[in-house]
């Protein structure tokens, strides 16, 4: 079955009484394996879009299945858990923890999640290696460059192994140099350990990158390149 899937979806918030719809009627379905790019304008409503994939908000209408599961019918605590165990987070502005090295910040989700071992030491570092910056584990995110953190924070949204990694305008504070780097890197990996990914950028640059595009603009989809092959096909 598919990894995440949204049937109708429709996403309002309210400033006071004014009502703001962000996402207005979403079809998609993510498989297992797949590396994705959410594109679109700021406002299209993107972020909307990742918080509901990674279950940090909830729709207003519409289905939304996790891994066959109909998140509505989850409580907040199994969500959260729903989150632990099956997805890794990759934000604009990295989110390391400042007073920690770069390698207890890796290995930090696994003392959250009570499965801090021994051997997560070793784990974390040869992340950070097949990242290409194991030289730096002991370094502060400040003492690392823009491309540098965001490494780390990639090296902890894999340490728990997720299946899908949320990656929400993961390359806002890089160069373009730097951009391309990261967004091959996740790749890299979503090869090489079947990571399935789903990153937002409003970069078109980005996009010769991914075997998949979706398109925002407004709150709707105007385009998934896999949902047109799939027409063209037909
Ligand atoms: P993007 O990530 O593409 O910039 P967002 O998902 O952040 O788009 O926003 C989509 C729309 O929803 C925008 O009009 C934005 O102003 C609005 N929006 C986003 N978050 C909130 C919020 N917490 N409260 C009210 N409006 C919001
Ligand atoms: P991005 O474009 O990178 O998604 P934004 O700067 O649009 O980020 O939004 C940053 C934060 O502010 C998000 O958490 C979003 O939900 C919230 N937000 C965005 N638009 C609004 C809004 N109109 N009212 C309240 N909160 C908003």
């Amino acid at each position: 079955s598919s990894l995440v899937e949204m049937k109708n979806i429709k996403k309002d918030y309210y400033l006071g009484e004014t009502r703001i719809t962000a996402l207005k009627s979403i079809n998609l379905s993510i498989q297992n394996g797949e590396f994705v790019a959410v594109w679109g304008p700021s406002g299209s409503g993107k972020s909307t879009l990742c918080n509901l994939m990674g279950l940090t908000d909830n729709h207003t209408s519409g289905t939304l299945l996790f891994q066959g599961t109909e998140v509505t019918s989850l409580s907040d605590n199994q969500k959260s858990e729903m989150r632990n165990q099956h997805l890794g987070f990759i934000f604009q502005n990295f989110n390391l923890i400042p007073v920690l090295t770069a390698l207890d910040n890796v290995t930090l989700p696994l003392l959250i999640k009570g499965e801090f071992e021994k051997s997560s030491i070793n784990a974390a570092k040869s992340l950070l290696f097949e990242l290409g910056i194991g030289d730096y584990f002991l370094h502060r995110p400040h003492k690392l460059s823009g491309g540098q953190q965001q490494r780390v924070a990639i090296a902890r949204a894999l340490i728990t192994a997720p299946d899908l990694i949320i990656a929400d305008e993961p390359t806002a504070n890089l160069d373009s140099e730097n951009a391309l780097k990261i967004i091959d890197l996740m790749r890299k990996i979503n090869i090489s350990k079947k990571t399935t990914f789903v990153f937002s950028t409003h970069d078109q640059r980005l996009l010769d990158r991914v075997n998949r595009q979706i398109n925002l603009q407004d709150g709707f989809i105007t385009n998934d390149s896999k949902a047109d092959k799939k027409n063209n096909d037909n």
